[in-house]
């Protein structure tokens, strides 16, 4: 990879502040990017994240679950810091349930956060990506959304979604140079995987070729491979990052 090919470029990263999006920020900064590290809650998180990816990067606060929130973030990155050349839509939640159990609410959450969320940054940035004639869109999606799990229907379909959101986009806006494409990490260690149990850490383990838990940076290197003109001729993918767990 050329060292620091995104100079020059502003990246915004949704829930950049921990775990894979954190990991994201970092990558993109040693990239060369002007990075902008998103958070909703954790306001300290997110300034230790801008403050370790360099001078050059922003933290912003806002909810893209809502269509107010993500315009919201778009308008101010775009006005206040620079055009967006790189959306990389990483934030999202688990309300892990069996479907019986499984509230509307918290259908309803993971749904409007995950799936939603994208949706509604894409439209946001769409506008002047079209305008510009040029964009790299990243959706994280899951190996969950591929090839589902018990206990994870909500959560399942959001990432399913997002397949066919990556997809369709890719269609609707190749033709004006943007790219959109997908990751679909297996099990990668961040505070949502923390709170696994342990025997179901090993069965997971049993199941991957490569027989470790991924690590953020496994993911970041992937987004900043997917971002760049290294993947001029890729778009529409879903680039899974799993360890072989999906095989
Ligand atoms: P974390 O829970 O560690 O981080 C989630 C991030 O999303 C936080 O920065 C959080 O910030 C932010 N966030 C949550 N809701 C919103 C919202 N409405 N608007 C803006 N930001 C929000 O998750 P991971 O790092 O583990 O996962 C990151 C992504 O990767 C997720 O989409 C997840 O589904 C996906 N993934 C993770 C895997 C794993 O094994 N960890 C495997 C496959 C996919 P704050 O708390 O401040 O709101």
């Amino acid at each position: 990879m050329p060292d620091r090919e995104l100079e020059g470029q502003v990246a915004l990263v949704t829930g950049g502040s921990r775990g894979i999006g954190a990991a994201v920020c970092a990558e993109l900064g040693r990239a060369g990017a002007e990075v902008v590290v998103n958070y909703t809650a954790d306001a300290e998180a997110a300034e230790g994240v801008r403050a370790e990816v360099g001078e050059r990067a922003h933290s912003v606060k806002g909810d893209v679950s809502t269509s107010d929130g993500a315009a919201g973030l778009v308008e101010h990155v775009e006005s206040q810091i620079g055009p967006i050349a790189i959306l990389v839509n990483n934030a999202g939640i688990t309300r892990d349930n069996l479907i019986m159990k499984l509230a509307e609410e918290d259908w309803r959450d993971v749904i409007d956060t995950n799936l939603g969320g994208a949706f509604f940054m894409c439209r946001a940035v769409a506008r002047p990506m079209l305008k510009r004639r040029a964009g790299a869109i990243v959706n994280m999606s899951s190996v969950v959304g591929v090839h589902g799990n018990a206990g994870q229907t909500n959560y399942a379909a959001s990432k399913a979604g997002l397949i066919g959101l990556t997809k369709s986009l890719a269609k609707e806006l190749g033709g004006r140079g943007i790219r959109v494409n997908a990751i679909a990490p297996g099990y990668i260690s961040t505070a949502l995987t923390d709170a696994l149990p342990e025997a179901a850490r090993a069965a997971i383990l049993a199941q991957t070729p490569l027989g470790r838990l991924g690590a953020t940076d496994d993911v970041a290197r992937a987004v900043r491979f997917l971002v760049s003109d290294q993947a001029a001729f890729v778009t529409g993918h879903v680039l899974a990052v799993d360890g072989g767990l999906g095989v």
